[in-house]
């Protein structure tokens, strides 16, 4: 602002040209925008102290033309301009204007033109010119911000929109537009999803919407169907925001969809390969299940009859060692198939773990004496073997799964008499608290560090030459591994070349309380006059248990279909003592049968034949009231003592 004084010279030097009323003219002196009076030629007569400042003191205003002060059009005709306005014309009154302040530089200002009298009543005009530059400034920065924000919202590869609480569209980026066929997003503001959707759609993305505005909640990467311009089926992670005024009130909602197409489709994709996996790892488990009865079965029958003939043929009998021949090489096609279809169990989750109480010395026992049967066999006589059970018998009952407990050591005891030309074999478990930890420590010959890592992965040997010296398929141990998983422990070995192999297993140590019920002592009593129904399809299955039977005295009724089965239950004037019943029988519906025997007979025990231990069809039988179970190939003594327990 000027001072006072040079208010008043300015207005001397510059105002002498027109004679104003002076009331006029003090008022022009105070005004706070800028006043100049032109002649009706466009000639400056009088600029009062705010223009004089806005252009500059150096500035001679008085003299100068309009065209000197702002930067016109070429064409505009300023002298007929000015004669349309004091001849009272119409004329556009307010201009936005460049004011020329210097040769180059310019400023923004709004200019109106009007006429006005002068007290010598001369026809002026009255020029009211308005400094806006810095709002323009604030416009074009504004301009610019806005600019760079569409920039950006159009390069972001998501839908970005924001839109009233009506729905209707106030901004939305090229993605959103492209996706609803239409060219510019401008088009699409004051519109509705109703305008460019199928109706069901847009009534979905509008509730969603209207629930956010409602709630105030925002709904975030929600799943929504498009379909678009083209009529494709897309789909979108869209977030939908409560939009806010400067008073927190919700006024819409802004959202941002991300495409993505490609992921549900490899989503629906996966989807059907897993279905597809399952459904081959399905037919490969019943394939494999057939497969195992079917060679089982013939198998069951080579070394059932060969353990009769052995048993019925005189100690010295040169035959002897055929059989044993054929017992040995049977035994071991078996295993081999048992653990084929094991590890494919274990692959695909199938393998199932039955708990049960048992105890555990018992278990111990068994193997220990197996093993010093088979050293003695095997005529291994450098090798001694060892068995720990530091629990007495009442402790050592535990909940867990025997016939498992069982595969895993005999595993381990195989490799350890196996991989042991002399020396000893200790084997045994010791309690860690609330864990037990088998082992199996053979001073044979070890295994180097490096092939510790890969010991338990399938098919591994540590000789894998074709003419190695030691027989095996490399599963029983990831067998081991995968069991003891099952079992809720972990596996591992300690081992130093030339000196021996420590094999360790850890499991949860659940100690339970027999019931005397529960307590298998074995009996001793004789199974003479007992009376068994036995249901097999396989005619030479049934012929050797017959003979198994008949050995030990018993009455063996054989039932070859429901009806006979069940009659012989019903009608048979003798007491049945126990059913022998093959789960595979092919008129055998499980549960059912096992109900209905149950109920016209509650006390008579049944013993499953079963294939393997871990068969789903043995849980469902035992649930529906059937009592215990034994694996073919059955072993004779084995089932004479099971046999003589039920009873008893
Ligand atoms: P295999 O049927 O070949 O014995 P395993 O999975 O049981 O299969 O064992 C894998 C390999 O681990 C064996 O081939 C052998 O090289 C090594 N191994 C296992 N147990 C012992 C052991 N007690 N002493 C030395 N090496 C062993």
């Amino acid at each position: 602002m000027p001072s006072k004084k040079d208010s008043e010279d300015l207005k001397d030097v510059q105002s002498n040209n027109v004679s104003l009323n002076p009331t006029v003219s003090e008022l022009l002196d105070v005004v706070s925008i800028g006043m100049v009076i032109l002649s009706s030629e466009a000639v400056v007569v009088y600029a009062n102290p705010h223009a004089r400042n806005l252009f500059g003191i150096n500035k001679n205003l008085i003299g100068s033309m309009f065209e000197d002060l702002f930067l016109i059009e070429p064409l505009i005709d300023v002298k007929k301009l000015f004669k349309t306005i004091v001849s009272g014309g119409s004329f556009q009154k307010q201009q936005m204007l460049r004011i020329k302040l210097d040769e180059d530089v310019s400023i923004w200002g709004i200019v109106s033109l009007s006429s006005l009298k002068t007290f010598s009543s001369e026809e002026v005009v009255l020029c009211q010119i308005k400094n806006i530059s810095e709002l323009k400034e604030f416009e074009e920065t504004i301009t610019r911000q806005s600019h760079l924000l569409l920039e950006l919202i159009n390069s972001l590869p998501n839908n970005i929109f924001i839109k009233d609480k009506e729905g209707k569209f106030l901004l939305a980026n090229v993605w959103v537009s492209r996706l609803m066929g239409v060219e510019n997003p401008q088009e699409l503001l004051g519109k509705t999803d109703f305008d460019f959707h199928p109706k069901k759609l847009a009534h979905k993305y509008y509730q969603d919407e209207q629930e956010v505005i409602n709630t105030g909640k925002a709904k975030i990467n929600i799943i929504e169907q498009v379909v678009d311009s083209h009529n494709n089926r897309t789909w979108y992670s869209t977030s939908k925001l409560p939009l806010k005024n400067n008073h927190g009130e919700i006024v819409g909602i802004m959202g941002i969809g991300r495409d993505i197409t490609k992921w549900v489709k490899e989503q629906k994709t996966l989807r059907k390969a897993k279905y597809m996996a399952e459904r081959a790892d399905q037919l490969k488990s019943a394939f494999l299940a057939n497969l195992s009865h079917e060679i089982r079965t013939p198998l069951n029958g080579i070394l059932g009859f060969s353990q009769f003939l052995k048993q019925s043929l005189p100690q010295k009998d040169k035959n002897h060692k055929y059989i044993d021949f054929i017992l040995s090489n049977g035994k071991h096609l078996l295993h081999l198939i048992s653990d084929i279809i094991d590890i494919s169990k274990i692959d695909s989750g199938q393998l199932n773990i039955y708990k049960k109480n048992f105890v555990l010395n018992e278990l111990m026992s068994q193997l220990e004496y197996s093993y010093k049967e088979i050293i003695k066999q095997k005529d291994l006589n450098n090798i001694q073997l060892f068995l720990e059970t530091p629990l007495n018998d009442k402790k050592s009952t535990i909940f867990s799964d025997d016939l498992r407990i069982k595969q895993i050591l005999t595993n381990l005891l195989n490799n350890a008499l196996k991989f042991t030309q002399g020396g000893t074999i200790h084997f045994g478990y010791r309690l860690e608290g609330k864990f037990i930890r088998f082992f199996v420590k053979d001073t044979g010959i070890g295994i180097l560090p490096d092939n510790i890592k890969s010991i338990f992965k399938r098919f591994h040997q540590v000789d894998s030459s074709l003419t190695r010296k030691y027989e095996g398929t490399g599963l029983g141990l990831s067998i081991s591994k995968g069991l003891v998983e099952l079992l809720g422990g972990t596996i591992g070995v300690m081992s130093e070349v030339n000196k021996g192999s420590e094999f360790y297993f850890i499991i949860p140590y659940k100690k339970v309380k027999l019931t005397t019920k529960e307590s298998p002592v074995p009996s001793e009593k004789s199974l003479s006059d007992k009376h068994l129904i036995v249901v097999h399809d396989n005619n030479q299955s049934y012929d050797l248990l017959e003979i198994i039977l008949f050995q030990n005295n018993v009455e063996v009724m054989r039932a070859r279909n429901q009806n006979s089965f069940f009659e012989l239950i019903l009608s048979h004037p003798k007491k049945i003592d126990l059913i022998l019943l093959n789960i595979y029988a092919q008129w055998f519906d499980g549960c059912a049968s096992i109900q209905k025997i149950k109920s016209i007979d509650v006390r008579v025990p049944i013993l499953l034949i079963v294939d393997a231990a871990d068969d789903t069809k043995i849980e469902e039988c035992m649930a529906a009231g059937a009592n215990d179970y034994i694996v073919e190939p059955i072993n004779h003594d084995l089932l004479i003592a099971k046999i003589k327990k039920l009873i008893q």
